[in-house]
């Protein structure tokens, strides 16, 4: 499952890409191009504008109707069965959507905060931007959140 959003969902994007979600995010204004690109790369259109509904368009496309991000990945799960799985988090750049590859501890040494690398033994890497992931804390806190709002269960 693959997303593109237009730009009213920033936030939503961002959350996606934590997911482990595929999503381009879409800056300029909502055109054909946009729903082209969706429909091209086979990606859920996902929109606030509601008059996008009468667009004619053949691809997928969730319009999203909550304001709060939390109740937007809500409505992701009940329209676009969004599935919340934690070997799926932090497999994506927040900042350029590519897939994170593993990169060795002992390359992150002047890259990353001492105790990060003190406490810390899986690294993942951006191919593009060269930023250095690493999932341990980030993980817990990204759960917690979600399921401080029921966002995730876990038998
Ligand atoms: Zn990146």
């Amino acid at each position: 499952m693959k997303f593109i959003a237009d730009r009213n969902l920033g936030k939503l994007t961002k959350w996606l890409r934590v997911l482990g979600y595929d999503t381009v995010f879409y800056r300029e204004n909502i055109d054909r191009d946009f729903l082209r690109t969706g429909e091209k790369e086979k990606r859920i259109v996902l929109t606030r504008r509601r008059d996008m509904a009468r667009r004619n368009f053949s691809g997928r496309m969730v319009i999203i109707y909550h304001d709060r991000v939390y109740d937007q990945i809500q409505e992701l799960r009940e329209k676009a069965s969004l599935d919340l799985n934690a070997r799926n988090l932090f497999t994506i750049c927040l900042e350029c959507n590519q897939p994170l590859q593993p990169i060795s501890k002992e390359n992150t040494a002047d890259k990353v905060p001492p105790y990060v690398y003190q406490t810390q033994d899986t690294f993942l890497t951006c191919p593009e931007c060269g930023k250095i992931y690493w999932p341990g804390t980030h993980k817990e806190n990204i759960l917690r959140q979600l399921k401080d709002r029921n966002l995730f269960h876990r038998p």
